[in-house]
């Protein structure tokens, strides 16, 4: 059974069942009408017979039998009869059906040359003391002819009935199976040449099969899409590892070849230490979104007060945005608690802290916000720098997204993979980002966690 199809495991299932409940219908129709056709033969018989009794008298020492005494009446032929068995009045016939024997109050079932015939008597005391007898007799054949014709019709359509129903269903079964063979080939062919731009084609509708199809073309979607981003993400890391590779690189063949010493010996080593370190730099972003990616599991939540994580990574950075004139207004709320990553918070925090320094001007002013509702904790970093165009605020959280704005601007050694990070960490604490931004007068961005 396993190895047929669902469509023709479905038509058989349904061809057989359909032809059980019919035979079972058959049947029981066929009792049910042979039960009725008698009990209404019966019925019939009884009452012809005995409104005929009451028209059989005895008058002036004679036998008298009254016009209304009807001989023949619905298919009964009656007929009056002696104590003997002699016919007395009437006629029929069939000799057989005058020969029974006369039964008092009971129909008599008989079977003459293939057909039943149905006899009723009822006996009649005369005033002389003398008995007769009326009898009716009934032939089944109308009623046999009836069902005869019933089951022939029936046997001869049933047959037709269960193949247009089996034809009609097998139709229905494979034209809403369609989808699922499309997928099946469609899985097959991404399978074998790994083209993830497919898709199921389907007409509209609204059945679960329609539903299916759906669900996996959206599902090849978000495959593409993250195949997608990996492949371009592994393309802008190798990009970004390769300038300080081919630095040091450089370096390294330049003293190799020169020989150099002393202060150009130095230099070189400057050089080729500031690279390394910026690779480090790197490969821990890059880990980092490992991590991310890895998700809740992999990351350790804990009650972590976030004013003093704020307050310490404020008071770090203070001194080296002082250099440039740039301020730092806190205004925190004390003893704000959350349970977070507290290491993903710091990073969360620093790469918005750091970004209002670097994409502010001159004597520029940050200030930095925490407060707590009863919903959420909110956290914001303001600045009054360069701002960011608003074509461009939905792109910036994407990974290696930098404004052109940045780009010209100052050297800030950003590759354009902090915002994302920001928004990868609040999303994995449930929270999420928000930026509210003028070109050319400064951004705010916001952290919201929900309690
Ligand atoms: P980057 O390493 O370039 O700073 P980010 O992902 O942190 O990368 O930011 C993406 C881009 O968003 C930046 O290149 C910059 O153009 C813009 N941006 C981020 N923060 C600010 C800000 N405070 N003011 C203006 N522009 C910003």
């Amino acid at each position: 059974m396993k190895r047929l199809s669902i469509k023709m495991r479905v038509t058989l299932w349904y061809t057989l069942l359909m032809i059980i409940i019919v035979g079972i219908i058959l049947v029981f129709m066929l009792s049910i009408s042979d039960d009725f056709i008698e009990k209404d033969a019966n019925a019939t018989l009884i009452s012809v017979v005995e409104e005929n009794s009451s028209e059989v008298e005895y008058d002036d020492g004679e036998l008298e039998i009254d016009d209304d005494f009807k001989f023949r009446e619905k298919y009964v032929v009656s007929i009056v009869m002696d104590e003997a068995g002699n016919l007395i009045a009437g006629d029929y016939h069939i000799e057989q059906a005058l020969q029974t024997e006369l039964l008092e109050d009971d129909v008599q079932k008989i079977q003459i040359d293939n057909t039943m015939y149905y006899l009723y008597d009822q006996k009649i005391v005369l005033e002389n003391g003398e008995n007769v007898w009326v009898r009716g007799i009934l032939p089944d054949q109308g009623a046999e002819d009836v069902i005869v014709f019933a089951v022939r019709a029936v046997m001869i359509a049933l047959p037709f009935l269960v193949l247009i129903a089996v034809l009609g269903g097998y139709l229905i079964i494979k034209h809403s199976f369609h989808p699922i063979e499309d997928m099946t080939k469609m899985a097959e062919e991404i399978n074998e040449g790994k083209d993830l731009s497919k898709r199921i084609h389907i007409d509209a509708g609204n059945d679960e099969v329609h539903k299916l199809a759906e669900t996996f073309n959206r599902m090849i979607q978000r495959l593409e899409t993250s195949f997608e981003s990996e492949k371009q993400f592994v393309a802008n890391a190798s990009h970004e590892l390769r300038t300080p590779t081919t630095v040091i690189l450089a370096q390294c063949e330049y003293m190799l070849e020169n020989g150099v010493s002393g202060e150009e010996e130095k230099e070189s080593f400057t050089v080729i230490e500031r690279q390394a370190h910026k690779m480090s730099r790197l490969i821990s972003q890059f880990l980092l979104f490992t991590r991310l990616e890895q998700g809740q599991e992999i990351i350790k939540k804990e009650k972590t007060d976030m004013s003093e994580l704020i307050r310490i990574v404020c008071e770090e950075q203070e001194r080296l945005y002082a250099q440039d004139n740039i301020s730092l207004e806190l205004q925190i709320e004390e003893n704000v608690q959350a349970y977070v990553n507290g290491e993903m918070m710091m990073r969360l925090f620093i790469n918005l802290l750091t970004n209002a320094y670097k994409y502010s001007e001159e004597n520029g002013h940050i200030i930095i916000k925490l407060k707590k509702n009863n919903k959420e904790i909110v956290l914001s970093v303001e600045d009054n720098g360069i701002g960011i165009a608003k074509d461009e605020q939905e792109k910036i959280w994407q990974r290696f997204y930098q404004t052109n704005t940045a780009i010209m601007g100052k050297e800030n050694g950003g590759i354009g993979l902090g915002l994302a990070m920001v928004s990868d960490i609040a999303k994995l604490h449930g929270g999420r980002m928000q930026v509210d931004s003028q070109f050319g007068k400064g951004s705010i961005f916001t952290f919201f966690l929900p309690i």
